[in-house]
């Protein structure tokens, strides 16, 4: 079958290369003129720093057969992610752990101590936390909260924490340790030349023909058995409903000498420093050795028309504006949408790539009665 994959991320690479494997011949399109979407890496040309364009991607997983089938595309390097923040005019260490909460407190607590001594801060007439703001209050109390969590996370998301899911915060350990790595899973690590050659290694397949620069047009899906979209829900039906909100990134570009923060990325917790964080992308390739430096400040804000989309907000308007998306996209016949856009959902690197091979599996089982969603948006 003749079968179109929107988008040259992991969620239409993967696709693709499992179907064409199977027969099927496969185009894949993507509007911008480079593969791997919002995982796009590429060397900067005045430093030779291999640059995660739209933001740092740090690949982890507790998926085996994910961590596999990357290695398997190009090699992967050793990696662990640790993040400092700078709040009040302090440098601690993120996610928050034994060494924040000692540095932070003046204290020489040890692992039981530091347990009893949050638990005693927290609010623990909290009982089940719903929003960001709750589940801070009850899980690290007062004091923690509100230098490194309310400050970010108003400027990440442009609300407050009360208006936010706990779910949000949950992406984040709290350790009672000394262990700073900023993810818990088995499986960590960076690939040695980029995002961009593991994306570009699974699309290289006689069955995937690659159109880059190449928006999809409304005829394309005509020629098509099938259209697996990983572009945005609400684009795929010209926004006639409106737009799901999205936060967009503005990132601003320096240029040092040497080392000039000493880490990958420092976070900036205070609400009166515009941006949240600082990347300093030659520490993602400690392997590598370059005598320049490049850096982008991050400054979030809201996505209009002609932004990237970064983050979905998912907020209550957003989710009833969404389920009538969904409502819309599962009245279509032939589309199956995926991925992060394409579901609305923050999905990382790892469950992109596990849902896409779901989606394959499922198209393979029974081509004839393939979902709008495999993986539901709502
Ligand atoms: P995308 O990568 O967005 O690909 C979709 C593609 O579709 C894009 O290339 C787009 O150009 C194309 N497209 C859209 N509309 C059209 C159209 N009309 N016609 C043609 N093409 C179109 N994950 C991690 O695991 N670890 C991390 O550290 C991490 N860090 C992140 C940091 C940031 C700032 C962000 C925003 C995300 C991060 N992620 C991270 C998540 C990661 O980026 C996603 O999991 C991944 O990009 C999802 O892949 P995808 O193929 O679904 O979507
Ligand atoms: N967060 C925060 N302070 C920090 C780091 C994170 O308040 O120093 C909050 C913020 O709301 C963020 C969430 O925790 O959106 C999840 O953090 P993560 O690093 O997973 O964010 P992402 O990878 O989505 O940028």
């Amino acid at each position: 079958m003749d079968i179109l994959c929107v988008g040259a991320g992991f969620s239409g690479a993967v696709i693709g290369r499992a179907l064409a494997e199977a027969g099927h011949s496969i185009t894949v399109i993507d509007a911008r003129d480079h593969v791997a979407g919002n995982c796009h890496t590429a060397r900067d040309p005045a430093t030779g720093v291999l640059v995660h364009e739209y933001g740092p991607h740090i690949f982890h997983t507790g998926d085996r057969e994910v961590w596999d089938y990357v290695n398997a595309q190009a090699p992967f390097r050793p990696y662990r992610h640790s993040v400092r923040t700078t709040v009040q005019g302090r440098v601690f260490s993120m996610p928050l752990n034994l060494l924040t909460i000692n540095q932070f407190f003046g204290t020489t607590l040890r692992p039981d101590e530091a347990r009893a001594f949050i638990e005693s801060k927290a609010d623990t007439s909290i009982r089940d936390p719903q929003s960001f703001e709750e589940q801070a209050l009850r899980f690290v109390g007062p004091e923690l909260y509100e230098a490194f969590f309310r400050g970010y996370t108003e400027k990440q998301w442009g609300t407050s924490p009360a208006n936010l899911p706990a779910s949000i915060l949950q992406r984040l350990p709290l350790r009672f340790s000394y262990d700073d790595n900023y993810f818990s899973h088995a499986y960590q690590g960076i690939p040695a030349e980029g995002y961009s050659a593991v994306v570009t290694r699974i699309l290289d397949h006689p069955g995937i023909d690659l159109h880059l620069s190449t928006p999809y047009r409304l005829e394309m899906a005509d020629r098509a058995g099938h259209v697996f979209w990983s572009g945005p829900l609400d684009g795929f039906h010209d926004y006639d409903l409106g737009r799901l909100g999205y936060r967009t990134l503005d990132f601003d570009r320096f240029e040092k000498q040497g080392d000039w923060q000493g880490c990958a990325v420092m976070n900036y917790g205070d609400r009166d420093t515009p941006h949240t964080r600082i990347t300093e992308h030659k520490h993602f390739a400690p392997w590598e050795s370059h005598e320049m430096s490049v850096l982008f400040r991050e400054v979030p804000r809201a996505c209009g028309p002609g932004d990237t989309p970064y983050y979905p907000i998912r907020l209550v308007e957003e989710k009833a504006l969404l389920s009538q998306y969904v409502a819309r996209a599962a009245a279509n016949e032939g589309v199956t949408f995926v991925g992060r856009l394409g579901t609305y959902r923050y999905l990382d690197m790892d469950v992109t790539i596990r849902e896409a091979m779901d989606t394959a599996r499922a198209f393979l089982a029974d081509p004839g009665r393939m979902p709008a969603f495999v993986h539901a948006p709502l």
